[in-house]
């Protein structure tokens, strides 16, 4: 399975939007996407005037756009396809509840981190328990009533402390509670379709697949 290693900046002008991956530099004017909007190459310049919008391309562009957001390869992305495909309900909401349970999406959406793969780090990194048991897998999904918490040694870190100051609970998704003091919060629920990111097409991903 390939690593991606290329500048993740690269991804937007790709996509031709923001993903918000790199945390507070998307929102400061060193964003990549803010001084060239246009995709990356010789002539990406040119190419975004020769795009023809054909539906294959479409689809394309909106599974790569949520594998991309959520940090997933190929073939775990396929694998959150088939597994959203024998979910009650329909599949392409499925998918995105699956993506938006991951332990490090969780992460990120408390605020302890500022971006997915920073979250991912803190992981991967064995900062957190789940349900009171180290859980080092960034695609670890989370269940209604788990209770994630920052480790004991890792709440005396520069980091964490820095980190408990600046979390805010009003800004957490309601399908998330979260303790600021305690650096803990329990799923209260499966996130739903409104939890999730609206400039997802979920539609033309399942096309994508289906074809
Ligand atoms: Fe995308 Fe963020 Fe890089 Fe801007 S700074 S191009 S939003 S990853």
């Amino acid at each position: 399975m390939a690593r991606y290693t290329d500048p993740v900046c690269k991804l937007c002008r790709q996509e031709g939007e923001k993903l918000f991956l790199k945390g507070d530099r998307c929102f400061s004017p060193k964003c990549s996407f803010e001084r060239r909007s246009y995709p990356p190459g010789l002539h990406g310049r040119q190419a975004q005037f020769r795009r023809k919008e054909s539906d294959y391309r479409m689809q394309l562009r909106a599974k790569q756009k949520a594998r991309r957001v959520y940090g997933v390869y190929e073939r775990q992305f396929r694998r959150y396809f088939r597994q959203a495909q024998t979910q009650k309900g329909l599949t392409g909401q499925n998918l995105l509840s699956i993506l938006e349970s991951r332990l490090d999406n969780v992460i990120y959406r408390l605020g302890l981190a500022s971006s997915r793969a920073q979250a991912r780090q803190l992981v991967i990194h064995g900062h957190f328990d789940v349900n009171g048991r180290k859980t080092n897998i960034p695609s670890f999904l989370v269940s209604p009533n788990d209770v994630i918490v920052v480790r004991e040694g890792s709440k005396k870190s520069a980091f964490f402390k820095e980190a408990a100051q600046s979390l805010d609970e009003g800004r957490v998704p309601d399908w998330l509670n979260l303790d600021a003091k305690a650096l803990s919060a329990r799923v209260v629920s499966l996130p739903t379709r409104d939890h999730i990111d609206a400039t997802l097409d979920e539609q033309l991903i399942v096309e994508y697949y289906s074809r």
